[in-house]
């Protein structure tokens, strides 16, 4: 991509309605715009961080044996009633009446509408289990958004749903999510820690919020400091084997954010030395709730002995939009974003230091076909502007690598090659540099 045909309406000052660093940068880079309070549209910069994370939970999530489908955004109040949960949901409920005078909403969430097209479409245990999942806007009248996409109104989410013959059953399903998750926020360079959550009328410990630690997190939590060097499974894992020894290494210590936080059970399990209190972001949220909607809505199987089974369910989400601000939290420095490699815009930023300089240009054109052929994403900074002005910008928006080309360096046949995260510079041919590189 040419920086010269491409949308990047970077902001040269800080936005005043920005409090948080993520939010301030997600502006500032051009990768956001307001369009009413906690709604955004997502800017082609955004857009391409959004999609790599997307393609990031996909990949996980099919790799646990999650299936993907896509439910609307607009669902019928009917079938919250039939759950009893129209009427509870309260305030945070978007809700529409058509032209014909019929109860609609922006969904907030699915268990509904997934219960529904599990209940008519498997009837006996047979076909269990089996675990659904989509990603897909949610609208959520949230009192206060704040802090860009971290808490908007309108944000992207993904949300699987599993449904087994018995909890046990079901349990197995929890831990394959579990360990999706690990999986997941570690491919986005993110150090996540399960952490007991409240678990609502059911009871049990099937409930786990996926947490980032982070200074303008608006959780208070608790736990051991192991979890901040465990290492999450590797790509071999077979996710058929039996994953409760993994999941138990990952919950056998204390780690409760402030709804389940025991203050007396945190100083007796944990030694003062190894407490970590913090605050952190919620990315991800499972939860195992039974019956719940299975049993009212009537979503039943045949069992081995004929009878009529209500499935067990759990639903599982993570917080695809609320991620980019997330990682951005994690990994900024005073000159902007620093994205991990996994999910950045573009792979590197080839900037041309003398646009117009015939030879300048020649090079540059050479290669970034070069870098291109090599399997980069490579966005070429062409423009005719001030070498500090391109400089700043490409810190700004923090890709990986940068190739940084002039008419002095290329004299001496050589580029210059600079690792944003490090700031790290190396003059060398380009030879070595494409070598470095791949
Ligand atoms: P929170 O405690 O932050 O309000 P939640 O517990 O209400 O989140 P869940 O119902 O567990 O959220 O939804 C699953 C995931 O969706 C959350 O873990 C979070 O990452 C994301 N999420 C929830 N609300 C928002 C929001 N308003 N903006 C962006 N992401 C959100
Ligand atoms: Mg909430
Ligand atoms: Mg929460
Ligand atoms: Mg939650």
């Amino acid at each position: 991509m040419r920086l010269s045909r491409f949308f990047l309406p970077i902001l040269r000052d800080d936005p005043k309605e920005a409090e948080i660093v993520s939010h301030r940068l997600m502006l500032r880079a051009g990768m956001i715009r307001q369009s009413s309070a906690g709604i955004y549209s997502w800017l082609p910069l955004g857009y391409r961080v959004l999609r790599k994370i997307e393609q990031i939970v996909r990949e996980e999530q099919d790799r646990a044996g999650a299936l993907e489908l896509l439910m609307p955004t607009i669902q019928s109040a009917d079938l919250w009633r039939e759950s009893g949960r129209y009427d509870d949901y309260g305030k945070e409920m978007l809700r529409i009446e058509d032209r014909h005078e019929r109860d609609m909403l922006y969904g907030p969430t699915n268990e509904e509408l997934i219960t529904a097209i599990f209940r008519d479409g498997v009837k006996s245990y047979k076909d269990l289990p089996r675990i659904l999942y989509h990603i897909q806007w949610k609208f959520r009248d949230e009192i206060r958004p704040r802090f860009g996409v971290m808490r908007g109104r309108e944000f992207l989410m993904k949300d699987s749903y599993s449904f087994d013959l018995t909890q046990d059953d079901a349990r197995k399903s929890y831990n394959r999510m579990f360990v999706a998750y690990l999986r997941t926020f570690a491919r986005m360079g993110l150090k996540s820690i399960p952490m007991a959550a409240e678990t609502g009328p059911i009871g049990g410990d099937l409930s786990h919020e996926f947490i980032i630690l982070a200074d303008t997190g608006e959780s208070e939590v608790y736990c051991h400091k192991d979890y901040l060097a465990m290492e999450p499974p590797g790509e071999d894992l077979d996710y058929d084997s039996d994953l409760g020894p993994l999941v138990r290494a990952w919950t056998g210590q204390y780690a409760a954010t402030s709804e389940m936080h025991d203050a007396a059970r945190f100083e007796a399990d944990v030694s003062e030395a190894d407490r970590v209190t913090a605050r952190g972001i919620e990315v991800g949220h499972i939860f195992f709730f039974g019956t719940k909607y299975s049993e009212p809505m009537g979503a039943k199987v045949q069992g081995p002995d004929g009878e009529l089974i209500p499935v067990e369910m759990g639903s599982y989400g993570i917080g695809v939009s609320r991620l980019v601000g997330a990682i951005i939290e994690a990994s900024h420095d005073e000159a902007g974003i620093v994205w991990p490699p996994s999910v950045a815009p573009f792979d590197i930023g080839l900037i041309n230091l003398k646009a117009g300089d015939a030879d300048t240009d020649a090079a540059c054109e050479t290669f970034y076909t070069e870098l291109q052929k090599a399997g980069f994403d490579v966005l070429y900074d062409d423009r005719d502007d001030r070498a500090g002005t391109k400089f700043a910008a490409m810190d700004l928006i923090g890709l990986p690598w940068q190739v940084i080309v002039g008419p002095k360096s290329l004299k001496a046949g050589e580029v210059e090659l600079k690792e944003r995260a490090t700031g790290a510079r190396h003059s060398l041919t380009f030879d070595s540099a494409l070598t470095k590189l791949t």
